[in-house]
């Protein structure tokens, strides 16, 4: 019988157990990293047939195994994201300053499209507060950064880091 072999490490216990099936491992996968969110090291290993090692640091990687149909703009990887960026801007348009009090939508925009940079659809330093308004107007195909100075150069550094070129 062909297994999931899984290593669980928090800190520095390490456990190893074995699953039959992969929803069974990645279910517990979830649970443990869910559990050692605040752990500083704390990751796990699946090992299962014909396919590479997975390596897992963070529940939220997980989602996107677990969760392919969930559409990218519900999935809670991005919510939370989204939360930050809307935490960190504020709820305004970074382009013409409008809220929603004045009867717009407030979007949480990628500076650099999803469908042509998809390495940085999760990095806040590629995102900024725009209305539906901006936002349609903009589209996908301009690229422009409603930020200041420094948002921006901590973008450049993720792009460099990232070695994407743009
Ligand atoms: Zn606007």
């Amino acid at each position: 019988m062909t297994l999931h072999h899984v290593t669980f490490r928090a800190g520095s216990t390490i456990t190893r157990k074995q699953y039959k099936r992969e929803s069974g491992a990645l279910n517990a996968t979830n649970k443990f990293l869910e559990a050692h969110e605040s752990t500083p090291i704390s990751v796990v290993t699946i090992i299962s047939p014909h396919q590479p090692v997975r390596i897992f640091r963070c529940h939220t990687e997980l989602e996107e195994v677990t969760s392919k149909d969930v559409p990218f703009y519900n999935t809670k990887r991005w919510l939370t994201l989204r939360f930050k960026a809307l935490d960190k801007y504020g709820q305004h348009c970074m382009c013409c300053n409008r809220s929603a009090e004045d009867g717009v939508r407030i979007d949480v925009d990628h500076v650099y499209p999803r469908s042509k940079f998809p390495k940085l659809e999760y990095e806040l330093a590629n995102l900024q507060i725009l209305c539906n308004l901006c936002n349609v107007g903009k589209s996908n195909i301009v690229i422009k950064d409603f930020r200041d100075k420094d948002s921006q150069t901590a973008l450049a550094q993720k792009i460099s880091e990232l070695h994407l070129k743009v």
